[in-house]
């Protein structure tokens, strides 16, 4: 078999993949060693992206509603209401809404058709949700959309600072990187993030600040510099801009008490950063979204930017602020133009780039402005004045703030097309015409990751059932609408071509995205492309792509952090598992990925809990003016008290709660239009319940359990179901298939548990509580592979049977909390590499390994004094 090489599906990392196809839709997955990105390291995603490529769920032909149709007849439709809503509402009555998972060449030509031919800017991406402050944040300071650094600054800088980047669960190889710098070169580590993450755990110094105070913590450092004397001034004087008035701002309540005061955090442990910063010129200053998805997220980056342009930290090896993106090409999206704000190839809406545009396309309906951004866009939608949508490898119905609005938006619109390798997805519930995408594994093209990587992706599998790559879908309906011979794409290549010859094009050296050594190359070429990063090491001569030639500083002021709200008193956080990723339309189908996080968990500090009378696993509705939905409580010292963290990644597919999308408000900052996810006021609450049960079943559930709480898993040959009701949980009958019945019922503790056995094997089990307790479940789940079951089944355990391993830490070698606090205990290991060599844990991937050190510190405190004296 043929090892391709290619780049994986997920983060901004873009880590380089050797896939081998081993028959049928099994592939085999390695990294890549000879990957700049990655160098052979993969995360646990990035790992089992093999058991992902099944077609379980996939969406294999073009639907009209519930019925099949021809691609013929599916794009006709498509060209033609679009057409006709332009024709009678004008062109900005019709919206795409894409995302960072399309390849550049998809991309490409979405955005050409939309701002060249239609003549409307209303194309904007999920990537808006992401990391657009940046984008904003970088033109403001540079000129261009440039990010200054690449992974090579974290092996040499001598200090890292993490702001708002839970790294080690969001991009674990980056994450690795950084571990391995400073076990090499004792590179210094401060994390400032709200949330005591597991990448906080590592760091030599945790600043938990309060939600939104970034701005007064950078401006403070940048203050407390300047009366250092650590400002760079020659840097200053031949490179970069200071407005009026910008120094003075800097002198009013930028003192370190009040910037510790601003911050909450203790003045201590603040002069520390400072001093750390101070004492090492080589800093990174790596944030994601943890400053992005916030209402000031664009004054956060020109914060942290201008820190690094008052020091002269940047354009210098190992010093520089370093935006790391959360789709695997969303940059891509950026260097096409791909969001609303910006027109094509780095250049924006002046009119010479508009005309410049407009020739190179040869485009007679160019657009002249900016288009909606997403939240906008669909709040337009809502009110009716965009009639046709088209939404393009994304969920928004899940991912969008306030996303009930977003579902009212789509049940109103007129004409709502979704392209996506998903049959049934949220989103897709409310399309008139789905169109089949190719997905990994089968699409080819480009992506570019966080440090400006081009990287090919390329198909390991043939495209199944009537599946096609969204170029081809765009490019087609371009086509049918009049623009054939813009539209004469025959391959990525082609499209490939074009895009580097635009970002060429007039270039006289002011847009540093010049891609035209890669302009003309051939199919041949273009197939066998090495990762190559573009723009090199961009500002290592000072200069910069403004008018003047120099960078900006920006003046930016702390906003007023307001105090609780008396309905909502609580701070709401969302973000991402380490596991999981986005809507878990694709992670979701791996039953090893499933492990580590099996339900949506709220985490609330312990005092919360104690304040709120809720019990570690109890059910918590979650509530804020947007929405309410549910989730499991759990305890976390690493939360702030009066804030909680709650997951982004479930749907209604697998889940009656955990809709984190339901609860941020739909609010946006006012330079980028990106959603503030991370700070929105919340309430509380214990639900009251009167059964909890859970539900195993071989392959799917017939019917969705009916309960007030139920979450799906994907385990080794079938689901999981948690569950949890009020009254009669009878209803959960119509979720059991057919066959022969095994049965109990404990009326004094309101149990109930059946067994089905069609054909001598186990086809569900459902064991349902009021007062008791309910058996671990691995052993059950283990029972559907059994080729003959044991009559212990509704003990829920084989006599003699171990006790689960709990909750799976190490997703590749199937290791569970339990297993490794025994391990520790019992063997009395001392450190990661010891419980590595136990378990096999943390020596694959290396994803759980910040998870496997804080099991290890916690554990060990718990031991009785005298064992670690016999040690
Ligand atoms: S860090 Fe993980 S998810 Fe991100 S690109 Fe690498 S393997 Fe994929």
């Amino acid at each position: 078999m043929v090892t391709t090489r290619t780049t994986c599906a997920y983060c901004g990392v873009g880590c380089g993949i050797l896939a081998t196809p081993r028959g049928g839709r099994v592939v085999e997955i390695a990294g890549d060693p000879d990957h700049p990105a990655n160098r052979g390291r993969l995360c646990s995603k990035g790992t089992h992206l093999g058991e992902t490529v099944g077609l379980e769920g996939r969406l294999l032909h073009p639907m009209v509603g519930d019925r099949r149709v021809g691609w013929d007849r599916a794009v006709d439709l498509v060209a033609r209401r679009f057409r006709e809503t332009i024709a009678r509402h004008g062109p900005d009555s019709v919206a795409f809404y894409v995302s960072g998972q399309l390849l550049t060449e998809d991309y490409y030509v979405a955005n050409k058709l939309m701002k060249g031919f239609i003549g409307s800017a209303n194309i904007d991406t999920n990537s808006r949700l992401c990391m657009s402050s940046a984008v904003a944040g970088h033109l403001r300071a540079f000129g261009e959309d440039i990010v200054p650094a690449s992974y090579d600054d974290l092996d040499v800088a001598d200090l890292i600072v993490l702001v708002g980047s839970n790294t080690a669960w969001c991009h674990p190889v980056v994450y690795q990187r950084i571990m391995a710098a400073r076990a090499a070169r004792g590179t210094r580590l401060v994390v400032i993030d709200p949330r005591r993450t597991e990448t906080a755990e590592e760091a030599d110094l945790h600043l938990p600040l309060r939600p939104g105070s970034d701005v007064a913590l950078m401006n403070g450092l940048l203050a407390w510099c300047r009366a250092e004397g650590i400002v760079d001034a020659n840097f200053l004087a031949d490179s970069v801009a200071v407005p009026e008035g910008f120094w003075e701002g800097l002198d009013q309540g930028c003192d370190l008490w009040s910037t510790a005061r601003a911050c909450d955090l203790a003045p201590a442990d603040l002069r520390r950063f400072f001093e750390l910063f101070a004492a090492h010129p080589r800093t990174v200053t790596l944030f994601s979204q943890g400053i992005n998805q916030s209402l000031r997220g664009t004054d956060q980056v020109n914060a942290i930017v201008n820190l690094h342009l008052a020091t002269g930290r940047i354009g210098k090896p190992g010093a520089a602020p370093f935006s790391i993106t959360g789709q695997p090409n969303a940059m891509g999206g950026r260097e096409v133009g791909g969001l609303a704000s910006t027109l094509a190839a780095h250049m924006d809406f002046a009119p010479d780039n508009v005309a410049r545009v407009g020739r190179f396309w040869a485009a007679a309906n160019m657009a002249t402005k900016p288009g909606l951004k997403a939240v906008d866009l669909f709040r337009s939608v809502r009110e009716g004045r965009i009639k046709a949508l088209w939404i393009m490898a994304t969920n928004p119905a899940v991912s969008m703030p306030d996303a009930g609005m977003v579902r009212e938006a789509l049940a109103a619109c007129p004409f709502v097309v979704v392209s996506d390798v998903i049959a049934d997805t949220d989103t897709g519930r409310f399309a008139h015409v789905r169109l089949p995408a190719a997905g990994w594994g089968e699409k080819d093209g480009t992506v570019t990751n966080s440090e400006r990587m081009i990287s090919r992706q390329r198909p390991i599998l043939s495209l199944p059932g009537e599946a096609r790559p969204d170029w081809w879908i765009v490019t087609q309906v371009a086509r049918r609408m009049g623009w054939a011979s813009a539209f004469a794409f025959d391959r990525p290549a082609d499209i490939w071509r074009e895009h580097a010859r635009l970002t060429a094009y007039q270039n006289d050296g002011r847009r540093l995205l010049d891609l035209r050594s890669a302009a003309a190359i051939s199919n041949a070429a273009y197939d066998t492309l090495a990762p190559f990063r573009w723009g090199g090491d961009a500002f290592a001569d000072g200069w910069f792509p403004t008018p003047d030639g120099r960078a900006r500083l920006v003046s930016v002021a702390q906003a007023r952090l307001g105090d609780p709200l008396r309905d909502w008193p609580m701070t709401l956080n969302t973000g991402r598992y380490r596991d999981h990723w986005h809507t878990m339309t694709r992670t979701g189908l791996s039953p090893k990925l499933s492990r580590h996080r099996e339900e949506p968990l709220a985490e609330l500090h312990p005092q919360d809990l104690a304040v709120l009378g809720i019990a570690e696993g109890d059910i918590v509705r979650v509530a804020t003016p947007q929405g309410a939905s549910l989730f499991r409580a759990r305890s976390s010292e690493g939360q702030r008290p009066g804030e909680v963290f709650v997951p982004i990644h479930w749907t209604d597919r697998q889940a009656s709660g955990g809709r984190a999308g339901l609860l941020p408000r739909d609010l946006t900052d006012p330079h980028s239009g990106q959603p503030g996810f991370k700070a929105t006021p919340a309430r509380v609450e214990k639900v009251a319940l009167g059964w909890r049960g859970f539900l195993i079943t071989r392959g799917d559930a017939p019917v969705f359990p009916p309960a007030l709480w139920t979450t799906r898993v994907t385990v080794p040959g079938g689901a999981l179901y948690e569950l949890a009701g009020e009254g009669d949980a009878v209803a959960l009958e119509a979720c059991l298939p057919r066959g022969q019945r095994i049965e109990a019922v404990d009326r004094a503790r309101g149990g109930w548990r059946v067994a089905i056995l069609a054909e001598d094997r186990l086809a569900a089990v459902l064991f349902v509580t009021a007062t008791g307790e309910l058996p671990d479940r691995d052993w059950l789940i283990a029972q559907l592979d059994a080729a003959q079951v044991g009559p212990a089944l509704l003990a829920g355990r084989a006599p003699g049977a171990r006790v689960d391993r709990g909750a799976v830490v190490c997703v590749c070698y199937d290791v569970g909390l339990r297993t490794i606090i025994a391990a520790i205990a019992d063997q009395s290991l001392a450190d990661v590499a010891a419980i590595g060599q136990a378990l096999g844990a943390g020596t694959n991937c290396g994803s759980c390994r910040p998870a496997l050190a804080r099991i290890l510190a916690e554990t060990r405190a718990t031991l009785p004094e005298k064992r670690h004296a016999a040690e």
